[in-house]
Parts: C-alpha cells; sequence; structure tokens
C-alpha cells in the first residue's frame, strides 16, 4: 500500500488543528476581492462525483486567486426548497398525491421537509473536506432562512415595481403528481423528455346537416378530444373532399396518404382553407358551452407535414389552442381535474380515470359509434416531471409570470460580458436559449417553498406586493406556510387582504442566491454591491437552462435601469462548465449497475490528490468524463507518485540541512535546463489559469513530473551520489530544492495535500497554502535550450529503442552510437548527457541514429561488474542500510569469475561503499542479507554484514 493517502489524512489533521483556513482568510482581509458564487446543491442524498467534480473546479480556482493575492469570500450554500424536497418527504410518508398532504397537515409537513434538509449536510462536508474543498462549512447559508426569504420577497418586489410581473390564466406543463405547473426550462433538466409509445387516433367529426360528411382530425391524445371546441385550418392550403365506403371525408391534398391503406376513393371537390371557416360540426361529447364553440377556425400554425390538414382544438390543453381559442373567442372546457383524472359527470367515457388510462375508454366509444378512422403506433418525445418522473400535461392554471421576453434584448446583451469555458457554450447552447426565451411561471402551488408575497383584498380585488417583513407590520417567527398564510393586511377599502396561496419555484430562490445570500439589502449592503457580478462560478452543463440562467435572467432584471449593483450587468463574469460524469461502460454512473468505483475506496488506496488530477486533467473542460479506477490509477503513478519518489530521491539524498534557496544562478547545463523549464512552466500556468482554462494548465504539470524525474534526476544521479566534489554535489541539491519547492507553490491549488508536506520538509514555513503563487523569472528562461533537450531526450528514446530491439540490457556498455545532430556536436554537455543515458564509450556525429550493437569481450566484462555493483546495492537497500554506510561483502564463484571480480575490486568497493570484500565460500556465518544470482551464466552467491 502507498503511504500517500496516510500523508493526506495527517495534512488534513494540520490544517485544522492550525486553522490555516481561517488564517488564510485572516492574511489576505483588506486585499482586493476576488468574488466568487456557490451554486447551492440539494443536500438530499450523498455527494457523488459530479458534486466532487465541481467542488475540486471551485477549489483549484478559488486556491490559486487567494494564492495571487485576492481576497476570497469561500461561502458555500444548501438549497432548501421545492419538489425535491417535498417529493422525498411524500415519499417517505406514503404520500400519493397533494390531498395527502393537506389532511397531513401544512404545518407537520413543512416540518418534516425541515428537518430532513439538514440529514446529509454533514456527510457532505466530510466528504468535500475529504477532497480538500476550503470552505467555512459552519456559516453556509440556507434558502430557508427568515433572512434568505425576505430578500426574496424584496427581488421579487423590485420586479414588481418594474411593471415585469403579472398574473395569467395559461395553459403551461402541469404535473398532475406534484400538482404544480413546471417552468419552460425544468422541461430541459436531464431526463425530462422520454421516449413514450403513444396511439395515435384520426377520428371523424360529423359535419352539421351534411349527411354522412366529416372532418377528419388526428391526435396522439385521445383524452383531449372531449375538450374539444374547434378545429384549425391553414386559410391557404388546399384541402379536398374524398369519397370512400360511401362516406366523404374533409382533409388537406397533401395529406391524402392518410387514406392510402384504407382503399379506393375519388376525389370530389376542392377548396382552400378559408372556404372551410366558420363550418360547424357535431361534438363527440355535447358540453354546456358559454360562446359559440364547435366550428371550424384558421390559424397559422397549421402544416401538413403530419396528421390531415386539420387540427383539433382543446383550447384547456394545449398552449397554441389556449391562444387561438383566447383569439377566435372558443369556449374553454377543461374536462380533467388537477390531480390529472377526467372529470365526472361530464358523460365522458373513462370518467375519475387517470387521462392516458381514459384515452383507451375513449377510442373504444368512439369506434362503437364508428367514428374512429383509424389508429397508429407513434414514438414520441414527451415531457416528464423532472422530480417525480410523471407525464406532464398542457394544463390551464393561473400563475404569476415573470416577463423574461420584454428583456431579452439585454438578457442577449450581457451575455455577450460572460467568459463561458468551453468559449463555445456562450453562443451555442446558451446563446441559443436565450433567442428563445419565454416569461417564467414561478409560482408552484405547493408548500415548502419561499411563499409568494402578494395579499388579494377579499372586497375589492386590490393586489399587494410586499418587499420586506416590515411592511407586515408584524414581525412572524417563521415566514414559511401556514404561518405567514395567517397573516392579514387591511386594504385602503379597509376591507381584509390575504395571501395568495402560490410558493416560489426554488429556481428562483437560488438564482438570487448573489443577492440573498448576504441578506441584501437589509444587510451586508457594501460587500455585495462589491461583490457583484461574480468573478467566477462553476457547475455542470445541466445548469446552462437552470441556475446559470436564472442567476442570469434575475441579475439582468435587477439592474435593467441601473441600481447600487450597476447597470445592465450579467451576474458572473467567468464561469468554467463541466461536463456529465459517466461510469467505466460510457453510461451514467449507476449503483444498480455498479459501473464506478465509489469515492471512498479512491480515496483509501490513491488519495485526493490523485482524483483531483485525474479530474483536472482527464478531460477537455465541458466534455463528459469516463471515471475508471484503473485510469484513476494510472493518473496516480504517472504524476503524483513520480512527483513524490522525485522528493523522496532528494530527501534520501540531500544533506538534512538543505532549505530551499530564495534564488538561483545556475551553471551545469541540467540545472540551467530544469530552472527554464520551472519558469516557462510557471508562466505557462498562469497564462491559462487566468483564462479559466483549468485542464490546459493543469496537464503541463504532467510533462514537467516527466522531465524532472526521468530526466534531470536520472541525468544528476551521479551529482548525488557519487559527486566529484562537494561543489558539485551542493549545485545540484540547491537546483533540485528550489525546483521541488516552487514546484509545490505551483501545483498546490490542483494538488493541495502532497504538495504541502513538501513544502514544509523544504523550508519549515507553516503552510504551502499561505504562500503567494510564483511569479516567473523570465531571465532564467532559454527557450532554446528547452527545445534542445527536448531534441536530446528524442535521441536517447529512439537509441533505447535500438537498444531494446538487440536485447541489451542499458548496464550493457556499448562501443559507440552514431547520431545525426550536430548541435550536440557543438554541445559537449548534451552529447555527454546522451552518452551516459546510452551508455556508450563514443558518440561520433554522422547522419541518423545508428547504435553498434557489437559486444566487444571488454565491454562484456564491464556489462558483468554493473550487473554485480546493481546486485549488491540491491542487496544494501533489502538490508536497510544508509547511502555511504561502510559494510563488509563476501563471495563465493568459480575462479574465472573471480579473477575478474578481483581485477575489478578498487571500482566496485568505491560504487558500492564496501569496507572489505573477499571471496570464500559460504560459512555458517550471520549475513544481513545473502543472495544467489547469476553473472553472465555463472552462479555466485553473496553475503553482506556490517
Ligand atoms: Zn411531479
Ligand atoms: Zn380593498
Amino acid at each position: 500500500m502507498n503511504q500517500i493517502p496516510k500523508i493526506e489524512k495527517k495534512i488534513l489533521k494540520f490544517w485544522q488543528r492550525e486553522n490555516i483556513f481561517a488564517k488564510s482568510i485572516e492574511q489576505k482581509k483588506n486585499k482586493p476581492f476576488f468574488s466568487f458564487y456557490d451554486g447551492p446543491p440539494f443536500a438530499s442524498g450523498p455527494p457523488h462525483y459530479g458534486h466532487i467534480l465541481a467542488s475540486t473546479i471551485k477549489d483549484t480556482v478559488l486556491r490559486y486567486w487567494t494564492m495571487k493575492g485576492y481576497q476570497v469570500p469561500w461561502r458555500v450554500g444548501w438549497d432548501c426548497h421545492g419538489l425535491p424536497v417535498e417529493n422525498l418527504i411524500e415519499k417517505e410518508l406514503g404520500f400519493r398525491s397533494k390531498k395527502d398532504i393537506e389532511k397531513f397537515g401544512i404545518k407537520k409537513f413543512n416540518q418534516a421537509c425541515r428537518e430532513s434538509v439538514f440529514r446529509c449536510t454533514a456527510d457532505w462536508s466530510k466528504t468535500l473536506r475529504r477532497v480538500g474543498r476550503w470552505a467555512d462549512y459552519s456559516d453556509a447559508y440556507a434558502t430557508l432562512d427568515n433572512n434568505y426569504i425576505e430578500s426574496v420577497w424584496w427581488v421579487f418586489k423590485q420586479l414588481w415595481n418594474k411593471g415585469l410581473v403579472y398574473q395569467d390564466y395559461r395553459v403551461t406543463p402541469y404535473c398532475p403528481r406534484c400538482g404544480t405547473p413546471l417552468s419552460n426550462f425544468e422541461l430541459n433538466q436531464p431526463g425530462a423528455y422520454q421516449d413514450v409509445e403513444d396511439e395515435s387516433v384520426y377520428v371523424k367529426f360529423s359535419l352539421k346537416g351534411e349527411k354522412n360528411t366529416y372532418f377528419l382530425v388526428w391526435t396522439t391524445t385521445p383524452w383531449t378530444l372531449p375538450a374539444n371546441t374547434g378545429i384549425a385550418v391553414g386559410s391557404k392550403i388546399k384541402y379536398v373532399k374524398v369519397k370512400s365506403n360511401n362516406e366523404f371525408y374533409i382533409l388537406a391534398k397533401k395529406r391524402l396518404e392518410v387514406l392510402d391503406k384504407q382503399g379506393k376513393y375519388l376525389v370530389k371537390e376542392e377548396f382552400l382553407g378559408k372556404d372551410l371557416v366558420g363550418i360547424e360540426y357535431e361534438p363527440f361529447y355535447k358540453m354546456d358551452l358559454d360562446k359559440q364553440g364547435y366550428r371550424v377556425v384558421p390559424a397559422d400554425f397549421v402544416s401538413v407535414e403530419d396528421g390531415t390538414g386539420l387540427v383539433h382544438i382543446a383550447p384547456a390543453f394545449g398552449e397554441d389552442d389556449m391562444n387561438l381559442g383566447k383569439k377566435e373567442n372558443l369556449p374553454i372546457k377543461v374536462t380533467v381535474d388537477e390531480e390529472g383524472k377526467v372529470v365526472k359527470g361530464l358523460g365522458i367515457p373513462g370518467q375519475g380515470k387517470f387521462v392516458k388510462k381514459a384515452d383507451k375508454d375513449i377510442k373504444n366509444d368512439l369506434k362503437k359509434r364508428n367514428l374512429l378512422f383509424k389508429e397508429e403506433k407513434i414514438i414520441h418525445s414527451y415531457p416528464h416531471c423532472w422530480r417525480c418522473e410523471t407525464l406532464l400535461l398542457y394544463y390551464p392554471i393561473n400563475s404569476w409570470y415573470v416577463a423574461v421576453t420584454r428583456f431579452k434584448k439585454e438578457l442577449i446583451d450581457n451575455n455577450k460580458k460572460i467568459r463561458w469555458v468551453p468559449a463555445h457554450l456562450r453562443e451555442g447552447r446558451f446563446g441559443k436559449w436565450l433567442e428563445n426565451v419565454r416569461d417564467w411561471s414561478v409560482s408552484r402551488n405547493r408548500f415548502w417553498g419561499a411563499p409568494i408575497p402578494v395579499w388579494q383584498c377579499e372586497k375589492c380585488g386590490k393586489q399587494k406586493c410586499v418587499g420586506s417583513i416590515k411592511e407586515l407590520k408584524q414581525k412572524p417567527k417563521d415566514l414559511h406556510r401556514p404561518m405567514i398564510d395567517k397573516v392579514v393586511l387591511k386594504c385602503s377599502c379597509n376591507g381584509r387582504m390575504k395571501r395568495t396561496e402560490e410558493v416560489f419555484d426554488c429556481w428562483f430562490e437560488s438564482g438570487l442566491m448573489p443577492y440573498a445570500q448576504w441578506h441584501y439589502p437589509f444587510e451586508n449592503k457594501k460587500l455585495v454591491e462589491e461583490t457583484f457580478p461574480a468573478d467566477f462560478i462553476a457547475e455542470g452543463i445541466d445548469q446552462t437552462r437552470g441556475w446559470f440562467y436564472t442567476l442570469h435572467v434575475l441579475a439582468t432584471a435587477l439592474t435593467l435601469n441601473g441600481n447600487g449593483l450597476g447597470k445592465n450587468k450579467p451576474a458572473f463574469k467567468n464561469v468554467v462548465v463541466n461536463g456529465l460524469i459517466l461510469g467505466e461502460d460510457g453510461k451514467k454512473l449507476s449503483k444498480r449497475l455498479k459501473n464506478y468505483t465509489p469515492p471512498e475506496i479512491i480515496f483509501d488506496k490513491y488519495g485526493a490528490d490523485a482524483l483531483r488530477y485525474f479530474l483536472l486533467s482527464s478531460t477537455p473542460i465541458g466534455e463528459d468524463y469516463i471515471v475508471s479506477e484503473k485510469r484513476i490509477g494510472e493518473t496516480f503513478r504517472r504524476t503524483i507518485l513520480t512527483l513524490w519518489n522525485s522528493f523522496a530521491f532528494f530527501n534520501t539524498y540531500a544533506d538534512s540541512d538543505i532549505k530551499s534557496p530564495k534564488s538561483v544562478s545556475p551553471k551545469n547545463i541540467l540545472d540551467r535546463w530544469i530552472v527554464s523549464r520551472l519558469n516557462s512552466l510557471n508562466q505557462e500556468v498562469i497564462f491559462w489559469m487566468d483564462k479559466y482554462e483549468l485542464t490546459k494548465a493543469a496537464r503541463l504539470f504532467d510533462s514537467f513530473v516527466d522531465d524532472l524525474s526521468n530526466w534531470y534526476i536520472r541525468r544528476s544521479r551521479r551529482r548525488f551520489q557519487k559527486p566529484a566534489n562537494k561543489q558539485e554535489k551542493q549545485e545540484a541539491e540547491k537546483t533540485l530544492s528550489f525546483v521541488l519547492f516552487n514546484l509545490a507553490k505551483l501545483t498546490a491549488p490542483f494538488l493541495p495535500f502532497m504538495v504541502e508536506e513538501i513544502y514544509q520538509k523544504l523550508n519549515g514555513e507553516q503552510s504551502v497554502h499561505l504562500a503567494d503563487y510564483p511569479k516567473p523569472n523570465k531571465k532564467l528562461i532559454d527557450k532554446r535550450l528547452e527545445e534542445r533537450m527536448s531534441q536530446v531526450r528524442d535521441v536517447s528514446a529512439l537509441a533505447l529503442a535500438e537498444r531494446a530491439k538487440a536485447g541489451i540490457k542499458v548496464r550493457q556498455p556499448l562501443s559507440r552510437l552514431t547520431i545525426d545532430n550536430k548541435q550536440f556536436a557543438e554541445n559537449n554537455e548534451l552529447a555527454e548527457l546522451i552518452q551516459e543515458e546510452i551508455n556508450v564509450k563514443e558518440i561520433v556525429f554522422g547522419k541518423k541514429v545508428e547504435l553498434d550493437t557489437k559486444i566487444t569481450p571488454d565491454l562484456k566484462i564491464e556489462g558483468m561488474i554493473r550487473d554485480l555493483v546493481r546486485f549488491i546495492q540491491g542487496m544494501r537497500k533489502d538490508a536497510g542500510l544508509k547511502p555511504g554506510q561502510k559494510i563488509y561483502l563476501r563471495y563465493s564463484a568459480i575462479l574465472s569469475l573471480r579473477k575478474i571480480i578481483q581485477k575489478y575490486e578498487e571500482e566496485i568497493k568505491a560504487e558500492t561503499s564496501l569496507e572489505k570484500m573477499e571471496a570464500g565460500s559460504k560459512r555458517k556465518e550471520v549475513f544481513l542479507v545473502e543472495k544467489e544470482v547469476k553473472l553472465d551464466g555463472q552462479e555466485i552467491w553473496l553475503g553482506i554484514r556490517k
């Protein structure tokens, strides 16, 4: 097991014990703001990878700006209201409809909701802490607080005063189970649209006074037929009257294919749609109507793409239908109740049943009466409730609207002021959404939410919008229902004013967290105005039509004419949008499918830094992530462990009192190169981080760590282990210490745990997270050297591949390498690096990379000695000996081998720190480590002791 997760836990305790987070806030108290808004999650279950991802992005950006010297409000918050919570409690209590809640009592129900909200927040704080997300969890805001609600009221009143709020009886998407309308963007939540198989029907409306003549009409929702009060035609569309089986049908000429499979037909007459307008027909189920219905009306939305070109109009159950009904003065007949059941006592088949079930009864009834022309199965995408998954209906209801369409231009203009990462979202997904904005239904006919602050007079009907608790002239303990419903105001006409029953859409509440989290404008006025708009926010792609949208709408509405918050402002300046997290099989994470490893296991095996780095570097921002333990393990080994081992190497070989120097002026070519690389890295990381391109910044560390470990340290080993003189070692130590120390600071926002350990060991100051972010020293950047070193690495890789192809290990010296680069010929230092790496006697500058793979007897012996040295070093390590500690070696081998070893005795002794080595037999003596190995096929026994 690796030790990194253990180190991380130690660091977590250290941060807590020493209040490092509080200290970092204190340190930046008087610095300029870097403003951040946290999108409040519903803590209705434990946090999953999606939350860990968003938290990692937020934490990395915030740590970065803190180290850059800014004051960051790190506040987190909880979304407490709305359908997600209500549905949870309904399920727990076994409720099926709103009536169950009313029977149970709104007070008790809301109490249960309130108690459930903080059930999981402790789990959340624990997981987010483990990820390393810094925040003051004790100071989180909650949307259920009276102060928060009061700010919601204030915002609503601002909109009210600007004339942006209205009430309307409209057909809206409606969940019959939740008993409430939903907004158009709630229909865009993931999973809202699902394919359903339906029976579509062609039905026959009989023309009044014309025997055997019918309008052919198509619908996918037979349950809406009893509410039909009109048929729409396109004025300029050509229609025909055809004869088939002794009956006459009227339909669009272009839709004759509808009849094709029904045998022969004869076209009798042809006319335009406008000629049909006004013709009356017999309804299927006659209703009492307050206006004249059952007639043909013109409409511009009629098409001949599907159906019959004659459109069934049920004003109660379609948005277009309602608008057309209002325009053409058609009666509105609501034949379904608020639970989605067919109203009883109207003579409709399937009465009392849920509409989808009543479909069949209605169809059968029409069939019996010879009014059904034909049926067809169709599969279409249909919206469902994003919380309870019930099929949504389009249903007429009185609702409160925010007139978003009235400030569409400002919404589009303000979007231009935002940097989206990835950039294409601005004009793409988000921009397109803004082009088609609709007025927003902000009221919900529910219980657990901020109440709509409108009171209406029972006598004269006057409405009053309340924008503060003060205006109530009393102070209710709790602003929720049912307490608030008992507050009665007095009208100017002396009548009693009672509150309208609805509560707010929870998206309305979360969209105004920039103000409400600080109880604006009642408190913290200066703070809110100084930190608005946010410099940065980050959430998942699903929020494009959720929180990002509501933040944008409300900020734009509030700043329309200018106020303390500014004029025409977006809510945020930079937004980082992450994709979805998928399991190893590319599907959504599913506990049932077990297609992912739980985060706790990742934390215990690889640590939080590994998961963070995987999330930050594996996938371009905006694309979907595939989370798999294998891939996280690879990231861990490639980057985290390699960095840790580089530090461990330093820790092993450097003198114990080495501290990182403040500056360096390197001379050795490797030192000059790695210091140049460090400063280039520093420059590039800042370049990308300032643009919020986290993936591009994070990936830079990967190649740097590779250069550091697999080239700088590898080629510098001799200087640490067998330096030519003291100064040579000191120079190397100084450089590596400087590089590791600054690398720790550079990576601190990304890998906050491990580099804290490295930083402390190298410097002794309290915490890397209290340090300033490094600034690059351009004077130390030598781009030419970096390029050439990169060529050196390429050449070496080619030559090593040649060795591998010939099956000769690197320890076996070879005589000659030919390479093609003249630049190396001019630079002896670079050529030497290649020579050492490839283990050849000489380098020749010729035309291409060519390795002389012939092994002469001398080279062979040299290779054997290398092997022997390596065996002895391995044994020293097994015995736990310190570098340089002198030991005794005995060996036993055949005479020819002994002769060779004796010849190179001095060299072997020097390289393996032997006090004495002698040939002899394995006597009964205790050795620290004994080993039997083969040298060039010959057996040799080795034993070491102190
Ligand atoms: Zn629902
Ligand atoms: Zn009144």
